[in-house]
């Protein structure tokens, strides 16, 4: 039976009003083909940290676009080691530098869509076809673009569960303070939003925490593509005949 049928609407409402951690208990007991996708920026690690007392063996997927800060790889080998965490790393088809040479050295400023489609979406698209729901830490204060969020969204017979939908920047902040937990250096450095080294600025650039990623590009203050349904749908047909079907444990 697909997911959604499995979700009753007064199940969705009660998400609503419930705190992250009701929330993650609760995906965790309704789904066993669950992940909780990372990008090891504060709002995930908050997840992750909220997860270490709920379901510490849960899959993390993190996207590895080979484009990342030295500072994010370094954070996440430590974390991955002390808090023993099971990371799932899925890799875009082609690597750095194949892509340099073929598509242009600075792709992700001529066509940044497209380099996230390559290094971001279509690995997800694969990640995904393993699970029946993902957790994510989309905020409604982050962008534009995500106010309208809502904690379980369905698209495709696969189940989003956003249990940080209603917090804020200063909500994340004051749990991260609150419970000691380890997060980026990178914040210490003046970054807001963190995402790939060559599409992220450090500073406060717009009303909204991700005015600074893909400054100067079309694309500026947007999103990758994985949380957009058509995008994911796009990548995720292109890539359906060739993927293997189980993620490719460590
Ligand atoms: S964030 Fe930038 S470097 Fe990373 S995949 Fe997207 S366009 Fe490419």
């Amino acid at each position: 039976m697909p997911p959604l049928k499995e979700i009753r609407g007064e199940e969705i409402e009660l998400m609503e009003k419930s705190t992250p951690q009701e929330i993650l208990k609760w995906a965790c007991e309704k789904y066993r083909c669950l992940c909780v996708a990372a990008s090891f920026g504060k709002d995930s690690i908050v997840l992750l940290h909220m997860l270490r007392s709920i379901r510490p063996d849960l899959d993390v997927i993190y996207l590895n676009t080979g484009y990342d800060f030295p500072e994010t790889v370094e954070f996440i080998r430590k974390l991955e080691k002390e808090w023993k965490l099971k990371l799932i790393e899925f890799t875009p088809r082609i690597s750095v530098e194949e892509q340099e040479r073929t598509l242009g050295a600075d792709l992700y400023h001529t066509d940044p869509s497209r380099c996230c489609g390559i290094r971001k979406v279509e690995p997800m698209a694969r990640a995904l076809r393993n699970y029946d729901a993902w957790i994510t830490g989309l905020r409604r204060d982050e962008t534009e673009h995500r106010k309208g969020i809502r904690v379980v969204e369905v698209a495709d017979e696969l189940v989003k569960i956003n249990p940080l939908a209603a917090w804020t920047a200063d909500d994340v902040w004051g749990y991260i303070r609150s419970n000691n937990v380890p997060y980026n250096p990178l914040y210490d450095k003046g970054y807001v939003s963190l995402g790939c080294r060559p599409c992220t600025l450090a500073g406060t650039w717009g009303r909204f925490e991700r005015a600074g990623r893909w400054a100067g590009t079309t694309k500026v203050g947007g999103e990758c593509g994985i949380h957009i349904t058509s995008t994911m749908a796009e990548y995720g047909e292109a890539s359906a005949e060739t993927a293997p079907k189980r993620a490719p444990e460590k």
